[in-house]
């Protein structure tokens, strides 16, 4: 099968830094084209604008939106008008009804829609799911602890509505616990602390429950120094599970397993196996659980926040 001809939309940090390694190590993608503001200088056609590319007649395939998520819609939307399948980055909109309207319009036009969670294909965690599926679960408790300044530093969309400020990260958890946990699980209680002069959350204290009544805590902070924390511990009647570093490192009662990091060339293989297969692969229940911290959460303020 001939490559697939993707341009890769949005050349910010993540796409410089997991992106295009991606697509150069994987021979079922070509990148044909970039689309920024600014010319990124890859070597392929560039455009300053999705509509640019689109109407230039350059032949591409399929699109990868690494853009922030409040312009996503609309790129999409165009990309999907002009049959080329998406690759969304996480989240994959800016809200669930949104992305349900991307999910109708790529199935009305055959092609492939797929809502992108990276941290699912870090290296424990099909492990941890396979041994949580046996397991008779008592606590869930995830701590998603990092500095904002660090990892998102003069990023302004984050912290406007549809950014998500916190849960930005968060729902990175939030797509690892909703695949590895066996049954499904809501929200009960939450927090969020907003600075006084953002938009979205630097914090949040969540409490879900599952269907069997099992607890699961989540202690949100993007004010952690020192040390970082993206661990997710899991208690059962067989010991503990943890899982580690977003979900590279795989604690078990009797073994740490550690493995290559394959979530950039694991996402780019799942993409090329649902176009050639002709399916979508758009999973919202992360997204659902952010929006509901929204809808049900308490909200308190802090001291402003700058960058
Ligand atoms: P970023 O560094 O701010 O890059 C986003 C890029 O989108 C910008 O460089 C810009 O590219 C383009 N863009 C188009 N319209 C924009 C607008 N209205 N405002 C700002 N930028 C606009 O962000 P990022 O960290 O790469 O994140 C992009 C997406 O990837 C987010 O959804 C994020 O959750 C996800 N993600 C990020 C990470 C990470 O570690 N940073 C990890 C996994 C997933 P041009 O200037 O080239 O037009």
């Amino acid at each position: 099968m001939a490559p697939i001809r993707i341009a890769l939309v949005g050349v910010g940090k993540i796409a410089r830094d997991q992106h295009l390694p991606a697509i150069a190590g994987n021979d079922d993608f070509v990148l044909t084209a970039t689309v920024s503001r600014q010319d990124p200088q890859l070597n392929v056609p560039h455009f300053s604008t999705l509509d640019a590319l689109l109407a230039s007649g350059l032949q591409v395939d399929a699109v990868a939106l690494c853009t922030p998520p409040q312009v996503r819609y609309d790129a999409a939307m165009a990309a999907l008008d002009k049959g080329l399948h998406v690759f969304l980055e996480k989240p994959p909109g800016a809200t669930l009804a949104e992305v349900d309207a991307l999910r109708g319009h790529a199935s009305k036009a055959g092609v492939t829609l797929f809502a992108s969670w990276h941290s699912r294909y870090a290296a424990g965690v099909e492990r941890a799911r396979d041994w949580l599926a046996n397991r008779q679960i008592d606590k869930v408790t995830i701590i998603w602890r990092e500095d904002v300044r660090v990892w998102h530093p003069g990023q302004a969309w984050i912290w406007e509505p549809g950014g998500l400020g916190v849960f930005d990260p968060g729902i990175n958890a939030l797509s690892i616990a909703t695949h590895i946990l066996p049954r499904p699980f809501f929200l009960t209680d939450a927090t969020l602390t907003l600075p006084e002069n953002r938009a979205a959350p630097i914090a949040a204290d969540m409490s879900f429950v599952d269907t069997a009544g099992v607890p699961i805590s989540m202690d949100l902070d993007w004010r952690q120094t020192g040390p970082q924390s993206w661990d997710i511990i899991v208690e059962t009647d067989a010991g503990t599970l943890s899982l580690a570093k977003g979900g590279a490192v795989l604690t078990l009662p009797d073994a740490t397993h550690v493995d290559e990091d394959r979530e950039y060339p694991g996402l780019y293989a799942r993409f090329a196996e649902l176009v050639q297969g002709g399916t979508s692969d758009v999973d919202t229940r992360p997204l659902q659980l952010v929006a509901d911290a929204f809808l049900r959460g308490h909200r308190k303020a802090t001291e402003a926040f700058h960058d």
